[in-house]
């Protein structure tokens, strides 16, 4: 493996990755907007860190907080177009 850490915000962006959530009730999967995201944090004053984020995210289409986060690539996979 390379030495890309993947900590903040930031690093997702510098590394042109997106930001992906699980949603690990409900089992989807949605890709997050990393601009959006810390413009968010930013008003917010929260933490860029990607584990800070995790505990903060709510998964919007079920509600449900218990998310994991992870770097996604490519388009958004199908299962975010479910309704
Ligand atoms: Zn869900």
């Amino acid at each position: 493996m390379s030495s890309k850490r993947l900590d903040t915000i930031a690093d997702y962006t510098r590394h042109g990755y997106t930001l992906r959530v699980d949603c690990l009730k409900c089992r989807r999967v949605a890709i997050i907007n990393l601009l959006e995201l810390t413009l968010r944090c930013q008003e917010r004053g929260w933490s860029k860190q990607i584990a800070a984020v995790e505990r903060r995210l709510r998964y919007s289409q079920c509600g449900n907080r218990a998310v994991r986060l992870g770097p996604a690539f490519g388009p958004s996979p199908r299962a975010s177009e479910q309704s």
